[in-house]
């Protein structure tokens, strides 16, 4: 793809995001007709990214003490059927021990779940993380890993024998060996290590692969943070 073609490319992603400069020549598909496709959800739960995280680290608190205030989530129901609001997107592991909403007590329409194992960025995470951005306006990304991750204890084990579990599951573990491997040799634990520095690159990544973020971003419209999750405490901590 030369240079002029992925100029194009990028400036048509941002159009059809309602985030770039005037059509032009270039006359693509508006976001509107996908906005309009994903109807008019109740209005967000909070204001901003500041105001977002910090719902989420109260929500947090509550789990980890006990007292979550979640209500019942058919409370919501009729009103989320016509749209959705969500302010913030996680990008999180498929672990079944990292229910999101439980973990943040907090509601149904409100948080963009993206999830695969090992909580890293690929194309179709992307899109739909863009499409939270773009389309129902979402304004905090929180990129978050976990203890005890097995699909990046698989990506250390690659590193350190050569070993690579089958199928597609190998996919996985190649997404992931670059933290590994970054992580190798550290004073601290590998695993850990690893977790963390997997969570950051993506965190780093994210801009650099997708446009449409990126100018969310510089715009002052989103903001992007990782996050650790500890299976035994239940403790969200910022990254
Ligand atoms: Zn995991």
């Amino acid at each position: 793809m030369d240079r002029e073609t992925l100029r194009c490319d990028r400036q048509s992603f941002l159009e059809r995001a309602g985030l770039g400069i005037a059509a032009g020549a270039f006359a693509l598909p508006s976001i509107a007709g996908i906005a309009e496709a994903a109807g008019v959800g109740p209005p967000p739960m909070a204001a901003d990214a500041k105001a977002g995280l910090a719902r989420l680290m109260a929500g947090n608190a509550r789990f980890v003490a006990g007292h979550p205030i979640c209500p019942p989530l058919t409370q919501r129901r009729a009103a989320l059927a016509h749209g959705q609001s969500p302010y913030a997107i996680v990008l999180s592991c498929s672990d079944s021990r990292v229910p999101v909403e439980t973990v943040f007590d907090e509601e149904p329409g409100n948080i963009f779940g993206v999830r695969i194992a090992g909580n890293f960025l690929d194309d179709n995470g992307i899109g739909s993380i863009e499409y939270s951005v773009a389309v129902l306006k979402s304004t905090l990304v929180v990129v978050m890993g976990h203890s005890e991750c097995g699909a990046v204890k698989a990506a250390v084990e690659n590193v350190k024998s050569g070993a690579m579990p089958p199928g597609h599951i190998a996919g996985l573990v190649r997404a992931i060996e670059p933290a590994a491997r970054a992580s190798k040799g550290h004073a601290g634990d590998w695993l850990h290590d690893a977790i963390v520095q997997n969570v950051r690159d993506n965190v780093a990544a994210l801009p650099h692969r997708s446009a449409i973020v990126a100018e969310a971003v510089h715009g002052g419209k989103l903001r992007v943070v990782g996050a650790l999750y500890d299976l035994a405490s239940g403790r969200v901590a910022l990254l």
